[in-house]
């Protein structure tokens, strides 16, 4: 999913001078927590070894950091998936609005962008110190989950009946497998992992370019 809305002045920019420059700056600061990883603001998400952080008409922080908890959150077995084009997650991350296909009903898709959010908010947290979690996991984060096709597969309790209220259970939901989340990783194990990941990635595709 890429973050094309932003709520917070951290957290985004038009392409005008000043906020560009801003989210630069930003993004520098990510760098020096990190480490020296390619990034660019002219690229969509995690493509060529490169992380993106435009969405859309925007650059944005979130952005980055999302593509960057993509690739910490990755298990060692789903690696091999990971190509030259992104992550290749096999499960349409994103569907169009008001096109509902058959899904499997699970909600696994969404398991595993909370676990993303959680990690994106422990970098960003360790990076900046003004950071507001809960106001970025409320306008940023939560609103995209709709947009996921497992969204309707989130275990509601027979009393949720009004249409309003089952919005609300399901980001209920999804806040606290985010907290969940929060509570078992750290921004220095988001790091390792972001760092170890990517390193045996660019070592696989980097041997079969050259093959
Ligand atoms: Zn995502």
């Amino acid at each position: 999913m890429h973050l094309a809305r932003h709520t917070l002045s951290l957290f985004g920019s038009k392409t005008s001078g000043d906020s560009r420059a801003l989210v630069d700056a930003q993004v520098s600061q990510v760098l020096t927590f990190v480490g020296d990883l390619p990034v660019s603001g002219d690229r969509q998400g995690f493509c060529d070894l490169t992380f993106g952080y435009r969405a859309g008409p925007s650059v944005t922080t979130g952005s980055l950091l999302h593509e960057m908890a993509h690739c910490a959150q990755l298990r060692e077995k789903d690696l091999s998936r990971v190509s030259l084009q992104g992550y290749g997650f096999s499960v349409k991350h994103v569907e169009v609005m008001g096109q509902h296909y058959p899904q499997p009903e699970t909600t696994q898709a969404l398991e595993r962008e909370a676990e993303v959010f959680a990690m994106e908010i422990l970098l960003a947290k360790r990076v900046f110190p003004d950071f507001d979690v809960e106001h970025y996991l409320e306008d940023f984060c939560l609103p995209l989950i709709r947009y996921f096709s497992d969204y309707y597969n989130i275990p509601l309790s027979p009393h949720c009946e009004t249409l309003a209220a089952k919005e609300q259970a399901r980001k209920d939901w999804m806040r606290n497998q985010v907290h969940t989340h929060l509570s078992k990783y750290t921004a220095d194990i988001v790091k390792a992992r972001l760092l170890s990941n990517y390193q045996k990635i660019s070592e696989r595709l980097t041997s079969v370019a050259n093959a």
